[in-house]
């Protein structure tokens, strides 16, 4: 059996069954059936039944929050917002929007060749059976979405959530379970994905896997074995850069709670602060006085703040890292340690300055509630200090001048750039979500994410009598088409080029 313990009072949640790995083979059979019979109804159809999850979840936001909260250690009320107001917005989203995107024959132009009676369509069609693996810290609305994505194209999906969440991916069941589709469209396995892993990944047509990026990697290793493609959403080390010119007020509030919403425990976490030398003083006094003001505590219980660390293992590594970042001559300004009032998984919200781009604590992913904070002088310095990581998910850069920010932003390699924003913008579904380098390798969410779900399939068509020119055999009629075709290509040698623009 897998425990799910509430990581803020140690308390046992409940237990779920651990999948047998001889069971696989049966469930992915199940899944190829039901996603044949799935396939073959229209789109329109599809989004219309799975739209009804929406109706589903309504009726439980409460329920689902505290459970979200029960196995994380967050706040419910941020639970919700964060993530079932997402999924529930994210599955409307894609309900509009998902005929437009993969439901329309896309006619391709085919130039010189059209004289010759062929035409081009391009169309998207399911890729079969979809393995989604989920992180434990957005446990429903990380999952969620890319479920809705993977079967509105038509496939079915295989999830697997992380074992510290077990009973939020049971729900998830459960609600796939009370709408109108096949049954086996959607089934949850539970298990070590040290043990499971390698099955679901020798057996899906894509694996969907968001968690750290040592995983990822292992998970794309295992992938080339059978060529099965892959989409990973990794670790982050978000970068938020304010100039002088900034909203000050506003700029601090968002790294305060860009920080350390969910204990630091977001991918897309404010994780190096960079302050211009101009503001460096007055932005961190005031940042450390909010910060200390923060109320930690049992997430079910009123006003609180910032809850726990999901388990023993993860607090163990943030107080680590801390206290490498301190070797390393890093300056505590608050927190640095285990909360000592509490039995469960607390860490202190943490502030470090007096580090260098170089150290540790700057350069990797900490995953937990800690800030490093950076000064800089110069645009171009700061630039050089942000791409110089590992990681590429998301940054923001805070100025007044957004035509400044967007040409900062055109600098910085994240596959997200927020101008005066920080961390939400997975909550816009209709915009790509993804990273670069370390950070991940293609697009959840949006066009982008619905066309990582899909094979295109493009269709050829002639309607000509008689054989093609090229065709054999090369005799001297041949050869005259030959000479032809000569003068053809010479006319599609371009002078002039601004003739063609
Ligand atoms: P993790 O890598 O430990 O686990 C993620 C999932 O992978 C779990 O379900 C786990 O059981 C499974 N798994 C583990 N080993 C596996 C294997 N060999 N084969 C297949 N599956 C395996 O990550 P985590 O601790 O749950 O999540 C935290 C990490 O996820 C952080 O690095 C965070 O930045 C990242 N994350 C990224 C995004 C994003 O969108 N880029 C979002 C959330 C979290």
């Amino acid at each position: 059996m897998i425990r799910s313990i509430n990581p803020a009072t140690l308390e046992l949640n409940g237990e779920v069954k651990e999948t047998d790995l001889e069971d696989l083979n049966e469930i992915f059979k199940n899944s190829r059936k039901a996603q044949k019979i799935w396939a073959k109804l229209p789109l329109n159809i599809r989004a219309r039944k799975i739209i009804k999850v929406n109706e589903v979840i309504s009726k439980q936001f409460d329920e689902i929050s505290l459970l979200i909260s029960k196995e994380v250690g967050k706040p419910p009320s941020e639970a919700f917002i964060n993530e079932v107001y997402g999924v529930v917005d994210s599955t409307f989203q894609y309900y509009i929007s998902v005929e437009e995107i993969l439901g329309k024959e896309v006619e391709v132009p085919l130039g010189f060749y059209e004289s010759l009676n062929k035409r081009s369509i391009l169309l998207y069609k399911p890729l079969g059976v979809i393995c989604v693996i989920g992180p434990y810290n957005y446990p429903f609305a990380i999952p969620f979405q890319q479920i809705i994505q993977s079967i509105m194209a038509g496939n079915s999906v295989i999830f697997k959530p992380s074992s510290d969440t077990v009973l939020v991916g049971q729900k998830i069941q459960e609600i796939f379970d009370n709408i109108d589709i096949p049954e086996n469209i959607v089934q949850t396995v539970y298990g070590d994905g040290s043990k499971i892993g390698n099955s679901l990944i020798d057996k899906a047509d894509k694996i969907i896997f968001t968690g750290s990026t040592s995983t990822g990697k292992k998970i794309m290793q295992r992938a080339a074995q059978t060529l099965t493609e892959v989409t990973l959403e990794l670790g982050g080390k978000s970068a938020m850069i304010v100039f002088p010119d900034a909203d000050i007020e506003r700029a601090v509030l968002a790294a305060r709670w860009g920080v350390f919403t969910n204990s630091g425990q977001v991918c897309a976490s404010v994780k190096r602060l960079y302050l211009h030398s101009d503001i460096y003083e007055t932005f961190l006094t005031k940042l450390v006085q909010l910060t200390k003001e923060l109320k930690q505590g049992i997430p079910t219980e009123a006003n609180v703040d910032i809850g726990a660390i999901v388990n023993e293992e993860q607090l163990n590594y943030v107080d680590k890292m801390v206290k490498i970042g301190v070797d390393e001559g890093a300056k505590i300004l608050t927190g640095g340690q285990r909360n000592p009032n509490f039995t469960g998984y607390f860490y202190e919200p943490t502030i470090l300055a007096d580090v260098t781009n170089d150290m540790k604590v700057v350069q990797e992913e900490i995953f937990g509630p800690v800030l490093v904070v950076l000064k800089f002088a110069e645009e171009n310095e700061v630039i050089d200090m942000v791409n110089n990581n590992q990681y590429g998910l998301t940054s923001s850069v805070w100025t007044k001048n957004v035509e400044f920010g967007q040409k900062i932003a055109e600098e910085i390699n994240t596959g997200t750039v927020m101008i005066n924003e920080v961390v939400y913008t997975f909550a816009l579904s209709p915009t790509p979500w993804g990273g670069t380098k370390n950070s991940g390798i293609g697009r959840s969410h949006g066009k982008l994410g619905f066309y990582e779900v899909v094979r295109p399939l493009h269709v050829n068509f002639d309607q000509s009598e008689g054989p093609d020119l090229w065709w054999l055999p090369y005799d001297n009629d041949y050869q005259n088409i030959v000479e032809n075709f000569k003068i053809i290509a010479k006319s599609l040698v371009i002078k002039d080029l601004d003739e063609l623009y």
